[in-house]
């Protein structure tokens, strides 16, 4: 992993309009700060090496180090990563009920593991308005506060920073595949720290082919309701074509045309649909409403989801080829694309002293770009 500082990280991500507001720099030192999901410098600091470029999901990740370190084997680009297997899930009897994105699998897993032990406390992303905002939950009855997607890039890293600041391990996290991407580099020690300590002990990742930029959707939104009377937002899978805002009023459905010219041109890069690092991935099941595709893929994953199942909090079924097949599909289309769009922006595998967002082995590369 190359680790540099944050003059680098200015250059390399800031400056080509690549940060995507994941919060890894956040609440490290005084410097960097999230302000409604944009994340800046307040003042230069000229360290050579810095843990804020080292975790940064943007400069220079390299699939290959990362896979090694997670899953012990070389990158193969494969579409949905390594797994154990897929499932279908959804919160189960012994969940007190609420109100979930889609099956409320996260919250179960979360749930559970708050009750028994097995990790500490949560990083999750409750919101303020319309705006995600990071939260540490150190109880099993405050997940549910921090359920429903909030469809637009999160600092939700911050907690983390903040929470390992006092001393915190045994910690649970919730995100999207860049930040799961950021965490398995804090988990690394990049920097080398004498003291350090893996401050994680389990990671839920999302499903996500893009976010929404914070700011620009309240503007679009303030123009349409008042947005402080939102409940909820939902973008069903394909053929919807739609955004569905629930508010106190009603529903507002938003054709996707409104809406896409928001997405952060960061998430055009972005290789992974699926949280490939995560010990469980978990997305929405297109066709079947109130459920989720759970994917299985640490044995620490696999042992979380027998135990919640076991004991009611979770409601697992085999998950249909056909569903499989076309998730397999969907991630593969987005490795495509984004490798296209790193190599049409010179951001791939850079050699000769320039730096790259993302390395991956050039034969992966070729693989990927021939999947038919
Ligand atoms: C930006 C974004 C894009 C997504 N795109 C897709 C997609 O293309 N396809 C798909 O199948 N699924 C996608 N999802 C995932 C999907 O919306 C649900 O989160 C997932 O199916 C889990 O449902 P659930 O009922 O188990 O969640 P719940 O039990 O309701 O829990 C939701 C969890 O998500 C976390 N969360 C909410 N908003 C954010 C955020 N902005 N950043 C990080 N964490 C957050 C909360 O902390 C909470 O723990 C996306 C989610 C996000 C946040
Ligand atoms: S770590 Fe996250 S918030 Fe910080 S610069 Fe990188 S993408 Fe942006
Ligand atoms: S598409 Fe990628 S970069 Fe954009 S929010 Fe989702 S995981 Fe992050």
């Amino acid at each position: 992993m190359q680790v540099l500082g944050a003059k680098e990280l200015l250059e390399d991500v800031f400056q080509k309009d690549l940060c995507i507001g994941c919060g890894a720099c956040v609440d490290l030192c005084p410097y960097f700060i999230n302000y409604m999901g944009k994340t800046s410098q307040l003042f230069p600091c000229d360290l050579s090496q810095g843990r804020c470029y080292a975790y940064c999901p943007k400069a220079e990740v390299n699939l290959d180090e990362l896979s090694n370190q997670i899953w012990g084997v070389a990158y193969d680009g494969s579409p949905l990563g390594n797994y154990q297997k897929v499932l279908a899930a959804r919160a189960g009897k012994k969940m007190k009920g609420g109100s979930y994105q889609s099956g409320g699998t996260v919250s179960a897993l979360v749930t559970f593991a708050l009750l028994n032990h097995l990790i500490r406390a949560a990083a999750l992303t409750d919101r303020q308005g319309l705006n995600p905002i990071p939260r540490l939950v150190k109880s099993a009855d405050e997940v549910i506060t921090c359920a429903t997607s909030k469809f637009m890039a999160s600092p939700t890293l911050a907690a983390i920073n903040a929470a390992v600041r006092e001393g915190y391990t045994g910690l649970g996290v919730v995100g999207t595949p860049c930040q799961l991407i950021a965490v398995t580099q804090m988990r690394a020690n990049p920097v080398d720290k004498e003291d350090f300590v893996d401050p994680v002990a389990l990671t839920v990742g999302l499903f996500c082919n893009w976010s929404l930029d914070t700011r620009q959707l309240m503007t679009l939104l303030s123009e349409k309701l008042d947005i402080s009377t939102i409940r909820s937002m939902d973008i069903p899978p394909p053929p919807a074509n739609i955004m569905v805002l629930e508010t106190d009023a009603g529903k507002l459905e938003l054709p996707l045309s409104e809406i896409k010219p928001l997405i952060p041109h960061t998430c055009f890069i972005c290789p992974d649909m699926t949280s490939e690092y995560a010990d469980v991935s978990v997305g929405m099941f297109e066709g079947r409403p109130g459920w989720n595709t759970l994917i299985v893929r640490s044995q620490k994953g696999a042992e979380l989801v027998a135990q919640a199942s076991d004991e009611g909090f979770l409601q697992i079924e085999n998950l249909p080829e056909k569903n499989l097949k076309r998730l397999t599909r969907a991630a593969a289309d987005k490795k495509q694309g984004a490798l296209r769009t790193l190599q049409q922006r010179e951001l791939l595998n850079n050699k000769e002293g320039q730096r790259s967002a993302v390395r991956i082995p050039p034969e992966v590369v070729d693989k990927i770009l021939k999947e038919k």
